[in-house]
């Protein structure tokens, strides 16, 4: 500009001179010729954007494209390459040391291995040619396609191997250039990185049978300029093909590919070097180290390499294992390469599995996150379901996460981190709070397929008000190629750029990929190098943490949109009913560890002798939280993960079997089956005061009274003339039950009247019938197991009637039996009960079905037609209540067709209101005035026998006075909890009271729901924390329906100080203490736990 201004001021002046007759006139450039010497066109755009991928793409143009210059020289087979393998038995997978102990046989490139699931280990010999010693880079590249783990001569794993072309290639060590011999171990797993799928629909059940050839072994010298150039244009090939034709910096990318495609010389090894330097105007000149991120200018999208390994899916937990050492070795050896490549992976369980087996491998990862470049992250025990497991369990997976990662790495992580979840419950904002984090991501809402969700990043707040920021990835994938594409999506969909521009690109091959690959960092590395240089591509920065990001986040978060309860996905509806036995454990065992940690906490406390059992309550608790992995507890995982799942759970039982028992001695009881009333108790786990009938024999029952863990017998008391229930047979087949609340008729299985007699009311609807079985056609669109799509609704159909008999006919409980027939293969036998009323308690019906399967893509539901109107239901879920539409106004409310329940249901008018109970389901519906509970599906993918065979199901039917309360909410405790008999030989003093309650003036929303000693008592502990003096005893109270509930705790125990803590119990307040109690005060839906420290 300058320059040109002086030229015209000086002819200017000329011009003056000249006297002004002629204009001024720039003299023309001397080499533009006058006549045009050829037609030159327009670059025809789609023709020459087609062109670049011919560059390097395989198929009739590799052996004359980039592609034929890729490598120096390929040498394989003896004497370089020798190799030898040792097949390891059946489907076993032994240790290095078992494996090289074995004689190898000689085998070579071209062999098949097999079946499916089999281990394989190959003695790699690699001797380098003189020739090849000074090529600037050397790698053994190895396809079986198959996974496959590298290990020294001496037993350490040093890289993961992902067929297929996914991950080949492992760098030869400096001292592999020496001419010699050395040898290499490679474990070969007879499995893809999706499990073993029969042909290209990956979520069809594996084929046994499958074999794999090892396709390449052989040593390689890359041509690194051709590498490189190879990344150049394959990224600004996007940027010509993907940035918008309106746009100069579009046009310049096709430019500058065709420039490098004229430039390049096959054969000629300098023409590469001209052609990098073409691409290196449109990527700047520091695209070859990290050097790309020194820029100083400001990034929006931070990148962050990742490996999301599903604990198990296509393949058995067995397997993850080895998934596990495979990948992040991996990006521990990437590191080294790369100082801009940092790691985030969750899931303390795989850290766990790695350090017992793999402690070399957990000790690199150690170091790397000594240095900042690995970081866990999560907090929890593995990436969990959060629709299904309890509130309890919900804690323990943070528990038993944060716990990890502080004793191994010395720190608590802050962000809670669950990519692919299947929905996420409304109290885990607050969960997280109490568990030291506060921000969340997620990104699986993006498979919504009704509603878009309308934000990337927001506050998430729970039932309670606790909030985290939450960060949704625009990208919309948690393993992300790190693409052009991925780097511009996240911002053409980042959807909350009012409040903030920056997002999180989570990239990295997932399960069976190992994670970030050298592709995903240069192709970064150029992505930067093309904002810094001609800008339009969002700015991505590498380098930083996940922690780091959402700092910044934090810092403007009080400005952020908010997003009040469940993140309810609406997908994969199917996951709350598939693999009913997986489910019926997960209920089974949380209630079952309840009982075992309050008997042995007051057991431990009694008797100084008596061990807590910490070893064995973790083993199952880690049991529990491990089968709550989001593929495990949902359903959707193979056959094989199943048999695993369903071992770990008999152990579980066992265990709890053999504490129960240690426990009863100790407290003076013994399990018993029949007792009399002098000599019985009734063991409860339950905080309130029960009133309820136990049977003590085959024929009499007995009222037992009086808080836990023992209620003392008394005798039930009848009347010849007047019965406690009775059971009338009616006309026309129908039978009726009859106690003093209620009035039950039942015709062919289902309830035809339901009569509340206290409140003069009918709650069945005239003409229907509960309790009716129903069954729809299950063809979702795709994912099996997954999802149950809206339409299945439309093809409803009732199962037809069986003949009512009398099952039951005692003194305090009658019942009647309808076989059903669902089809020639399966089969229903309905028990429907009523027991005698206890004055004071609500009386149910209750149902207990014994279920023959064996459909196809059929789902089937039972249905509680009632006579109660409201626009909400309610469903239990952890530590609270949920409410949801019962119509379908809008499009969310619609998408809801189908949503997770806990142990109860309910709809309630303002003074009255029906709850349906369960025993072991976690799929619901409310459609009007329709409650329908969902029984079995019978999905064919990715298990083949989803849910094949017989289930034991229990429901009950609770109407109440009132709106939704406290009756509810104990009595589908106490509906999942039944007293137990026990038998007390001196009728000793255990039945003296609980050693700790909330006493009867409390509010009764209050749930006292754990007591467990301390984790890190000295009696207690397991060392991987610091001991603490003393005995101390943990409780967890929460309001479970929705109000400032206040209420005193009591206790016997010997207490000098009482604390509140958050759910890793560190102490943050004192509580006041005084007389052996100490009261409680909690907020709406409040999750408070409290520490005792004993004197
Ligand atoms: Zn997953």
């Amino acid at each position: 500009m300058l320059q040109s201004s002086s030229t015209t001021s000086k002819d200017n002046k000329s011009h003056a001179k000249m006297g002004g007759e002629t204009a001024a006139q720039k003299k023309p450039r001397s080499d533009y010729p006058v006549r045009a010497p050829k037609p030159v066109g327009q670059l025809i755009s789609n023709i020459y954007k087609d062109r670049i991928s011919q560059f390097y793409s395989r198929g009739q143009w590799e052996n004359n494209n980039l592609l034929a210059m890729m490598n120096e020289a390929v040498v394989s087979g003896e004497p370089h390459v020798q190799l030898s393998v040792w097949d390891a038995p059946k489907l076993t997978r032994p240790t290095f040391d078992d494996a090289v102990s074995h004689e190898f046989k000689k085998t070579s490139v071209g062999s098949w291995f097999g079946p499916s699931w089999s281990t394989h280990w190959f003695k790699v010999v690699i001797k380098v040619p003189k020739e090849l010693a000074d090529k600037r880079l050397l790698e053994l590249h190895w396809d079986a396609n198959n996974e496959g783990l590298i290990w020294t001569e001496d037993g350490k794993p040093l890289q993961g191997l992902t067929g297929g072309g996914e991950r080949v290639e492992w760098v030869l060590p400096e001292s592999f250039r020496d001419g010699k011999q050395h040898t290499i171990y490679i474990e070969m797993a007879c499995n893809g990185m999706f499990g073993n799928a029969p042909g290209g629909d990956s979520i069809q059940p594996p084929d046994p049978n499958k074999s794999f050839r090892l396709d390449r072994a052989e040593i390689v010298a890359v041509n690194p300029d051709a590498r490189q150039l190879f990344i150049d244009i394959w990224i600004i090939g996007d940027a010509a093909r993907e940035f918008p034709s309106d746009s100069w910096e579009q046009h310049k990318a096709l430019k500058t590919c065709n420039a490098i495609i004229e430039a390049f010389e096959l054969g000629n090894k300098e023409s590469l070097k001209t052609c990098r330097k073409i691409a290196e105007e449109y990527l700047g000149p520091n695209i070859n180290s990290a050097k790309v991120y020194e820029s100083g200018k400001e990034p929006v999208v931070f990148g962050i390499g990742h490996c999301h390994i599903d604990s198990c899916w296509l393949w058995p937990f067995a397997e993850t294992k080895r998934k596990v050492a495979r990948s992040w070795s991996n990006q521990c050896d990437l590191m080294e390469r790369y100082p801009e490549l940092n790691f985030a992976c969750s899931q303390a369980q795989q850290y766990k599995w790695l350090k017992e087996l793999y402690p070399s491998v957990f000790e690199r990862v150690k170091k790397k996150v000594a240095e900042g470049r690995f970081h866990p992250i999560g907090g929890s025990w593995v990436e969990h379901d959060t629709n299904m497991p309890s509130g309890e369990s919900l804690v323990r997976q943070f528990l038993y996460g944060q716990r990890f990662y502080e004793s191994n790495f010395g720190n608590r992580c802050q962000t809670f981190w669950l990519p692919d979840t299947f929905g996420y419950s409304s109290q885990l904002p607050q969960l997280c709070r109490l568990s030291g984090m506060t921000r969340f991501l997620t990104q699986k809402l993006s498979w919504n397929n009704i509603n878009k969700f309308p934000h990337t990043t927001f506050n998430w707040v729970a039932l309670d008000g606790s909030q985290v920021v939450c960060h949704m990835p625009p990208s919309e994938t948690y393993t992300a190629e790190a693409h052009f594409g991925d780097v511009k999506r996240s911002m053409s969909q980042h959807k909350s750029l009012d409040q903030d521009a920056t997002s999180l690109l989570v990239f990295g091959k997932g399960d069976g990929g190992g994670g970030p690959t050298w592709q995903h960092i240069e192709k970064l590395r150029r992505c930067r190098g093309i904002s810094d240089t001609v800008g339009l591509l969002p700015r991505v920065h590498l380098g930083n943490s996940v922690d780091d990001f959402f700092d910044k986040l934090e810092l403007k978060a009080d400005t952020f949109v908010t997003w009040y309860g469940e993140l309810y996905f609406e997908l994969h509806r199917g996951t709350y009913t598939t693999q009913a036995n997986n489910k019926r454990n997960n209920r089974k065992a949380e209630f079952v560890l309840r009982e075992v940690e309050l008997l042995a906490t007051i057991a431990s406390i009694k008797d100084k002798s008596y061990k807590y059992p910490k070893k064995d309550i973790d083993d199952m608790w880690e049991a529990v939280l491990l089968c709550q992995f989001h593929d495990c507890l949902p359903g959707s995982s193979i056959r094989m993960a199943y048999d695993e799942s369903d071992e770990f759970y008999a152990k579980l039982f066992k265990t709890a079997k053999k504490i129960l028992d240690d426990t009863s001695k100790v407290l003076g009881v013994s399990q018993a089956t029949s007792s009399s009333i002098t000599e019985g108790a009734a063991l409860s786990s339950l905080s309130w005061h029960r009133k309820s009938l136990i049977d003590i024999n085959e024929t009499e029952a007995a009222v037992a009274c009086g808080k836990g863990p023992f209620l003392k017998l008394r005798k039930f008391k009848t009347s010849e003339d007047k019965p406690e229930v009775s059971l009338r047979k009616l006309s026309g087949g129908a039978f009726l039950l009859e106690n003093s609340q209620l009035k039950v008729e039942v015709k062919g299985g289902c309830v035809t009247s339901l009569y509340d007699k206290s409140a003069e009311r009918e709650i069945i609807p005239k003409g229907e019938k509960a309790n009716q079985y129903v069954i729809f056609d299950d063809k979702p669109l795709y994912w099996q197991a997954w999802d149950v799509e809206v339409y299945h609704l439309d093809t409803r159909k009732t199962l037809p009637c069986g003949e009512t008999k009398v099952h039951e006919e005692k003194k305090h409980r009658v019942s009647v039996v309808t076989e059903t027939k669902i089809s020639d293969k399966s089969s229903i036998e309905t028990v429907i009960s009523l027991s005698a009323a206890v004055e004071g308690e609500q009386s149910y019906v209750e149902v207990a079905s014994k279920v023959v399967w064996n459909e196809t893509m059929k789902f089937l539901k039972v249905e509680f037609p009632v006579d109660v109107r409201s626009t909400e239901a309610s469903y239990e879920t952890q530590f609270g209540v949920v409410r949801r539409p019962t119509h379908y106004n809008t499009s969310w409310d619609m998408a809801k067709f189908e949503v997770c329940c806990h142990k109860f249901a309910d709809l309630s008018e303002h003074d009255y209101g029906v709850s349906v109970l369960n025993d072991s389901k976690y799929g619901f519906a409310t459609t009007g005035s329709l409650m329908r509970l969902s029984l079995l599906r019978s999905p064919k993918a990715p298990d083949a026998n989803a849910d094949m065979g017989t289930h034991h199901i229990r429901w009950a039917i609770l109407p109440h006075k009132g709106a939704l309360g406290p009756t509810t909410v104990r009595k589908a405790f106490e509906f999942n909890s039944p007293l137990k008999l026990v038998s007390v030989p001196l009728s000793g003093s255990v039945l003296s009271g609980p050693p700790i309650e909330l006493t009867s003036d409390s509010s009764p929303a209050l749930v006292l729901d754990t007591v467990k000693r301390g984790e890190d008592d000295e009696d207690v502990s397991r060392g991987e924390l610091p001991v603490k003096k003393g005995q101390s005893v943990v409780v967890r109270i929460y309001d479970s329906l929705g109000g400032r509930a206040r209420g005193t705790v009591a206790t016997s125990w010997d207490v000098k100080r009482v604390s509140k803590t958050n759910l890793l119990e560190d102490e943050l307040e004192e509580v006041v203490f005084e007389d052996g109690k100490f009261a409680v005060d909690l907020k709406p839906f409040e999750v408070a736990t409290y520490k005792l420290q004993l004197a």
